[in-house]
């Protein structure tokens, strides 16, 4: 029997573009014996509009413009289906036409609504399985201050960090910069809940710290501050797995900035094409290897991760594994991290989206 995916793409923020170059790509890649596509996009204004599949398919770059979903389109909703299914329809005046049931959702949103948890909370209200990560973790791995909280007490190793709230900030200024200073300098100024890099600076003196914070403030009210990890390796490993089985670790990959003293900023992940190269799979001894592999698959496990995460690790000079962050929606065009270490691993993009779509069969749907 042949399995409806809807793909679900675009949104509201400003990963926009890559999202629907990321729908077009999957919905080429995806096994056509098994599986039809039926498009769910969501404009940039925020509206959900529906998208044949060969509208979806033809979604790629041209030149150098990024595809977009057009306004023109007419309002769309999601509404209950069948078991562990749902069903998407068009408004027309006050009827619903163009009804297609569907039977899973695979959701390729990056930030704010779509790893968040909050997307992932109304298929739950709808009862519709979907790809990935549940409501919790997303949510805890969106929210780097929660990240880090979950990961200490499970006794997983990060940096030192300290949360500052904006209510912190302006009532306990002093408290605030003493506790940051503490970590000395230089550190990193973080919005809590963001990525791509957006709202992050790299404070080398304490006389630019009221400017990155009130910068990382413009995304977030809650940010973290950390200590900067000097002089370590940037290593990423893709993660699969989730209920029942143990997950899954690919072979190790790397961000080799060209400039020392850089950081893996948004320039250096989307604009300029020299400031970063992607070592895919990354050298290794043996036994780091391992020892870094084990630490994201627990990373994974701890967060209650489910389907498909990267795990961003430091490691430093002397061989210390430390967690940076799990990204429980990591950029997945087949040139992304995510899927490359998986191609490098044995697993091409087309079983990759199978072996996706078939764990998100497989949960159970209401209460778990
Ligand atoms: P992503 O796009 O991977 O979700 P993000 O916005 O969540 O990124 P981080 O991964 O936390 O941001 O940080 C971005 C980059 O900044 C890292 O890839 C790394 O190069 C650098 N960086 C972040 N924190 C530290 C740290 N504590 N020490 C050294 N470098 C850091
Ligand atoms: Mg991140
Ligand atoms: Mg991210
Ligand atoms: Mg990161």
């Amino acid at each position: 029997q042949r399995i409806r995916v809807g793909i679900v793409f675009g949104g509201a923020s400003s990963e926009h573009d890559v999202s629907c170059m990321t729908a077009g790509g999957v919905s080429r890649a995806i096994d056509a014996d098994r599986f039809d596509v039926i498009g769910i996009g969501i404009t940039p204004s925020g509206r959900w509009v529906q998208v044949p599949a060969d509208e979806l398919r033809a979604l790629r770059k041209q030149g150098d413009e990024l595809p977009r979903l057009s306004e023109s389109r007419a309002t769309a909703v999601l509404l209950p289906g069948e078991a562990g299914g749902a069903r998407v329809a068009t408004i027309e005046g006050d009827r619903l036409v163009d009804l297609h049931d569907f039977d899973v959702a695979f959701t390729l949103l990056h930030g704010p609504f779509g790893e968040d948890g909050t997307i992932q909370g109304m298929f739950e209200l709808l009862g519709l399985r979907y790809v990935g990560s549940g409501v919790a973790a997303s949510a805890n791995g969106m929210d780097k201050d929660l990240m880090k909280r979950h990961l200490s007490a499970s006794g997983l190793p990060g940096c030192r960090f300290v949360t500052v709230t904006d209510r912190q900030w302006r009532q306990q200024r002093e408290q605030s910069i003493d506790r940051i200073a503490k970590l000395g300098y230089p550190l990193f100024v973080k919005p809590a809940r963001g990525g791509s890099s957006v709202g992050i600076t790299k404070v080398d003196r304490a006389d630019e710290l009221e400017q990155a914070v009130l910068f990382a403030q413009k995304f977030d009210p809650k940010l973290v501050v950390e200590e900067a990890v000097l002089g370590a390796r940037e290593i990423e490993f893709a993660v699969l797995g989730g209920r029942g089985a143990a997950p899954r670790v690919s072979l190790p990959g790397e961000i080799v900035m060209r400039e020392a003293g850089a950081f893996y900023d948004f320039d250096a992940k989307y604009v300029s094409d020299d400031d970063a190269a992607l070592l895919v799979p990354t050298e290794m001894d043996d036994d780091l290897r391992r020892r870094a592999a084990d630490v994201a698959a627990r990373t994974f496990e701890a967060m209650g991760a489910e389907g498909l995460a990267r795990v961003d690790l430091f490691i430093t000079a002397d061989g210390h594994v430390l967690v940076n962050e799990i990204n429980t929606m990591p950029g997945f065009t087949h040139i992304s991290m995510f899927p490359s270490l998986w191609a490098a691993s044995g697993l091409d993009y087309t079983t990759l989206i199978t072996d996706l779509i078939d764990q998100a069969l497989e949960r159970p749907v209401g209460l778990r």
